[in-house]
């Protein structure tokens, strides 16, 4: 998104009348995503690369997404809710699997039947659940089988396991495709939890022989071959948050985003700005107010931390984000630039996710997923 372009130029490339009435254009580099797909592949030759498209693909819009990805090759996509895999299941090719991390609720089995989905068995009880439903209809039923191995989160517990197993019926009726387990802490390569969870992930999944196992998130992709096992499942590197923070960026960011400005206007030395009048001018200022705030995903905690570019040239937050709008201090940039209506840039070649989540105290995760409602959006590419 160049911000330098006039409205004549936008309206050519975008239609003119969504975006004259946008405050706010994201938009999404479906190539880049694709991109990012076949380097994360490519770290673990020997494994499948699955998807991870919950919270609609991040918040990049999984009707996009998912066709992109099955055309890149991409055979497996995972979801958290029932829902989001029933919307699933008509963006992707009947031969894709899609599998339910949060398993089925109760009752709940028919959809993923109907749509062709396979619930994670999480806890005992999703576990009789799932065999109960697959007495009911006559056949066998896929599932995968989630293990806590240290996140206490989701997942059987080593105890709830060693009960269950001991069962002689306990698996039947399921046709088993996949054991998985999560890592607590696979962006900080060096941490113990690694090692210990992958250690305990070896000996819970002795109990199923044959079945693949996957393990590695995005993060989990980049700590070596041990953490490979047959299929990878990245989320959010698929959409250019670094897996391995401490390191650069191997992947292409995915999304961009401008806002525009609505109004410009001088103050003198003195002037407060904005809720709380916590910012006040340290002489004659320059502030301009553009059309995005914390109601669109620009957290509140970058007040006063924040910033904007104009033609890649920062422009600093300038008092507390708004929920419609924040005001910038463009006094150093020639009047011309910062003219109402103009597009600056949020997230751009000179700030990604990732830096603008470490301003707002948060992760790229976060941001990226709580991108608002409001946008007008762009696809690239795919
Ligand atoms: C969200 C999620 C993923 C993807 O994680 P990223 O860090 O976004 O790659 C993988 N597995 C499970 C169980 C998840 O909940």
């Amino acid at each position: 998104m160049s911000a330098g372009s006039g409205a004549a130029l936008e309206a050519v490339r975008y239609g003119a009348s969504e975006l004259a009435r946008a405050g706010a254009v994201l938009s999404v580099d479906l190539d880049a995503v694709r991109a990012n797909y076949r380097l994360l592949g490519a770290q673990a030759p020997r494994a499948a690369c699955a998807a991870v498209l919950k919270a609609d693909a991040y918040g990049l819009g999984m009707e996009r997404v998912a066709p992109a990805l099955a055309r890149e090759g991409c055979r497996v996509f995972f979801t958290a809710h029932v829902a989001e895999g029933m919307r699933l299941r008509q963006l992707v090719p009947e031969h894709c699997a899609i599998y339910v991390l949060h398993g089925p609720p109760p009752g709940t089995a028919p959809d993923f039947y109907q749509y062709d989905l396979i619930p994670v068995l999480n806890d005992p009880g999703q576990l009789r659940e799932w065999r109960a439903a697959a007495r009911q209809l006559g056949r066998r039923l896929p599932a995968a089988i989630q293990l806590d191995t240290g996140m206490s989160r989701m997942g059987m517990a080593p105890a709830e396991l060693a009960a269950e197993s001991a069962k002689p019926d306990w698996l039947s009726g399921l046709d088993l495709k996949l054991v998985m387990s999560h890592l607590a802490c696979a962006d900080e390569a060096g941490h113990p939890m690694n090692a210990g969870q992958r250690r305990r992930f070896e000996r819970l999944r002795e109990v199923f022989p044959g079945v693949p196992a996957s393990l590695a998130n995005s993060s989990g992709v980049f700590l070596g071959p041990a953490f490979h096992y047959d299929l990878l499942r990245p989320g959010a590197a698929l959409y250019g948050i670094n897996p391995q923070p401490d390191q650069p960026n191997p992947l292409r960011q995915a999304v961009q985003l401008a806002a525009r400005i609505v109004q410009v206007r001088e103050i003198a030395e003195g002037a407060a700005v904005g809720y709380g009048a916590r910012w006040v001018a340290p002489g004659p200022r320059r502030i301009a107010t553009i059309a995005l705030g914390y109601a669109d995903g620009w957290l509140r905690s970058l007040s006063g931390r924040g910033q904007a570019f104009v033609d890649g040239v920062a422009a600093p937050f300038a008092g507390t984000v708004s929920m419609d709008s924040i005001t910038l201090d463009v006094s150093g940039l020639p009047a011309e630039r910062v003219a109402p209506g103009r597009l600056v840039d949020l997230l751009c070649a000179q700030q990604d996710l990732d830096a603008v989540a470490r301003d707002a105290g948060s992760i790229g995760y976060e941001l990226l997923t709580r991108l608002g409602g409001r946008f007008h959006r762009r696809y690239l590419g795919a």
